[in-house]
């Protein structure tokens, strides 16, 4: 991945709704994401709507996420529209070449091998029997004796025959009657993680997994990420809250930052300050992957920020332990 491209993915992975949606890539629980079908909606992403709150936000959203070349996305299906109202609700019809009329009767042809007669299987039918109007034999071995020469159409309003009918498609719920042509023809994807984003976003997975883990083993309530309530009233999104008790102020929050270059600048630092400034939790630490500017270090001793400096969870954990002897002490 060029460096461009592994800050353009890191820029992305800012936005907190793309950290829940990746979260739901990263454990499993979404493998592909596959729209799901219903009458009255047509194609959706209930997941995707669960996240971003506005299903109509929703296309926006994973547009921004394959252009951003976090997702990739494979055609699943193409959909029809209807031109004026929106619908998915669309039936297609087959109608009468001559005079338009969808009162058209399908039927099979039959062709009797033995004698060349075809005609529709209605002239073969004799109650349970198919017997051949020419030479009245008995048909009764299927791709022997007789077998299909196609299909044929008689419309009920004309009369007039015809074996290809004329498609068109009906509204179910304005009743509007259009073709293909006036259709709204719209592609559906299904959409998978990309491997470099992937492979970007589970370090901060790999990071987060274990700590939940340890801190869940001692008790805490995690969420991952977590978001907290600030005085401002505003809400504020971390990589990991986890608290023993309800109270903001007994709260650990920790946010993961990934150095774009060699090293995690400052930015993240501030980022974090501005954030706990609002929340004031009991503690806050910062995990630079895999270390930090001097000036972010000393950023952080300023704002009492913990630093943990490592690609190891096991020394985030094993700093977390002394960490919270201290708070239960
Ligand atoms: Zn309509
Ligand atoms: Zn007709
Ligand atoms: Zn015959």
């Amino acid at each position: 991945m060029s460096k461009q491209e592994k800050v353009r993915i890191t820029e992305i992975f800012k936005d907190r709704l793309v950290q829940i949606l990746l979260g739901k890539f990263l454990s499993g629980e979404i493998r592909k994401l596959e729209p799901v079908y219903t009458e009255d909606m047509g194609y959706t992403y209930p997941i995707v709507e669960k996240i971003v709150g506005d299903p109509k936000a929703v296309s926006d959203f994973l547009k921004q996420l394959t252009d951003g070349g976090i997702l990739k996305k494979e055609l699943y299906d193409r959909t029809l529209y209807c031109p004026n109202c929106g619908s998915a609700k669309i039936s297609i019809r087959y109608n009468c070449p001559y005079c338009k009329s969808f009162d058209v009767e399908k039927s099979s042809l039959i062709e009797h091998v033995q004698c060349g007669y075809i005609d529709t299987e209605r002239h073969f039918r004799s109650k349970e029997k198919l017997i051949c109007p020419r030479c009245h034999k008995e048909l009764t071995k299927p791709d022997v004796d007789h077998r299909k020469a196609g299909i044929w159409c008689v419309c009920n309003s004309c009369s007039k025959s015809f074996d290809i009918p004329v498609p068109s498609h009906f509204c179910r719920d304005c009743q509007l009657t259009f073709t293909f042509e006036d259709a709204s023809y719209k592609d559906v994807y299904r959409y998978t993680l990309s491997p470099e984003a992937g492979k970007e976003a589970s370090l901060g997975w790999t990071m987060v997994n274990p700590i939940r883990q340890f801190l869940e083993s001692n008790g805490y309530k995690v969420e991952a990420p977590g978001i907290l309530k600030g005085k401002s009233g505003a809400s504020h999104l971390f990589d990991v809250t986890a608290s023993l008790t309800d109270e903001v102020k007994e709260t650990l929050v920790i946010d993961i930052a990934t150095a774009t270059e060699d090293e995690v600048t400052e930015q993240p630092v501030i980022a974090l300050f501005a954030k706990i400034y609002d929340v004031s939790p009991g503690c806050a630490c910062l995990i630079a992957v895999p270390k930090i500017s001097e000036n972010g270090e000393r950023m952080a001793k300023l704002y009492s920020i913990i630093l943990f400096e490592t690609r190891d969870p096991n020394q985030v954990i094993s700093g977390l332990k002394t960490l919270c002897v201290k708070a239960m002490g």
